[in-house]
């Protein structure tokens, strides 16, 4: 689709114009520093503006430029990551900056080539850093980006299926703003996130209603159109915590992977019509190497991943026989309690850790 040249004028001028009048004052948007813009990015591209504040602070403060980082050891960037979920963002971007370090002298590379090709860089964020830091010409497509577009123009591509990303990428290109193509990126996905949101769109607030085919159409429930998905898969996991003396086994994850380089208690998934505290026997076994008994249930936790749901059942272990031998994760510690915040753990070892802690001061 090609949109008339007049009226790309008028909805890119609206949109500016309600930006600047309406935006958030975030802490990434007092600065022109492409290495803190790149953080922010990093961060929001899977999760919520309130909840990456804290993070964003965090961060800048501990590693307050890209040298600082490049030269962090990994465990001390996850431990700040902690929670914030999808490890590989933290890994890829402690990678960047060694990178930048070596090839750019320690500059975040201003041109589109050197840029996408630092690891953990894809267009999204290339785009995002590229015009908000350098003011290249280059559109932004994220979830908020696709469901504004897919209701101003009525698409009727699946915004979830990545055939339809040059859709919405080719339009978004059409309606930027060359002249600023920061300041018009953000302002389309600020007006997703305030106005345009997913179940009850502000139109009567709405900068550009007066070029929305959907609002016109009393629609925009209709948009962005999605593919239905299949039902996520729930699995039941057995995990120990393994007490030898007053110290505790933690086993460290593949660097490469899911919540990759993170530290857990070492589990795995319970076998069809396995009792739970067998399975947890076994999988300690296959996985440390270790012998141990089972001296009490601690709880049941569930957690959510993007692509999975598990239930865990979590037991208190002692351990009987053997040395550690390892089967899958690349490294473990005894640790005592009060040592286990030192170390980056996913979410779902965190939901028992205060019934973990309780526990232990019985
Ligand atoms: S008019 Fe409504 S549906 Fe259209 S872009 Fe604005 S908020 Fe979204």
């Amino acid at each position: 689709m090609t949109i008339p040249n007049e009226e790309a004028q008028s909805v890119r001028r609206a949109l500016t114009g309600w930006y600047m009048a309406n935006r958030r004052s975030l802490p990434w948007r007092k600065t022109c520093d492409p290495y803190h813009i790149w953080v922010s990015e990093i961060m929001l591209q899977q999760t919520q503006v309130n909840t990456v504040i804290a993070y964003y602070e965090r961060f800048i403060r501990a590693f307050p430029d890209i040298r600082t980082l490049a030269e962090a050891d990994l465990q001390g960037v996850l431990k700040l990551w902690e929670g914030l979920g999808y490890y590989s963002r933290a890994r890829n971007f402690h990678a960047a900056a060694k990178t930048v370090m070596v090839l750019h002298d320690g500059r975040v590379p201003g041109k589109w080539d050197a840029f996408i090709d630092l690891p953990g860089v894809g267009d999204y964020i290339a785009s995002a850093v590229q015009s908000i830091a350098f003011g290249k010409p280059v559109a932004v497509v994220d979830g908020n980006v696709k469901r504004v577009l897919a209701r101003i123009f009525e698409i009727s591509a699946p915004a979830n299926q990545s055939s339809s990303y040059k859709i919405f990428k080719s339009i978004a290109c059409d309606l930027l703003d060359r002249n600023d193509p920061g300041t018009f990126n953000q302002a389309v996905m600020e007006l997703g996130a305030l106005v345009c949101k997913p179940a009850r769109p502000l139109c009567s607030e709405c900068p550009v209603s007066p070029w929305c085919l959907a609002f016109a159409g009393g629609r925009p429930a209709d948009f962005p159109v999605k593919i239905k998905k299949l039902p996520v898969p729930h699995h039941h996991l057995a995990v120990g915590v393994v007490f030898k003396q007053e110290k505790l086994l933690i086993v460290r994850r593949p660097e490469t992977g899911m919540l990759g380089g993170l530290w857990e208690f070492p589990g795995g998934r319970i076998g069809p019509d396995e009792p739970a505290e067998r399975a947890c026997v076994r999988i300690l076994k296959e996985s440390t190497g270790v012998g141990t008994t089972v001296r009490a249930h601690l709880t049941r936790i569930r957690h959510a991943y993007t692509h999975f749901k598990i239930t865990a059942d979590v037991f208190i272990c002692d351990w009987a026989s053997g040395r550690v031998r390892l089967s899958g994760p690349t490294g473990h510690r005894w640790v005592t309690p009060e040592e286990l915040p030192l170390y980056p753990m996913p979410k779902s070892n965190h939901k028992f850790m205060n019934q973990l802690m309780e526990a232990v001061q019985q």
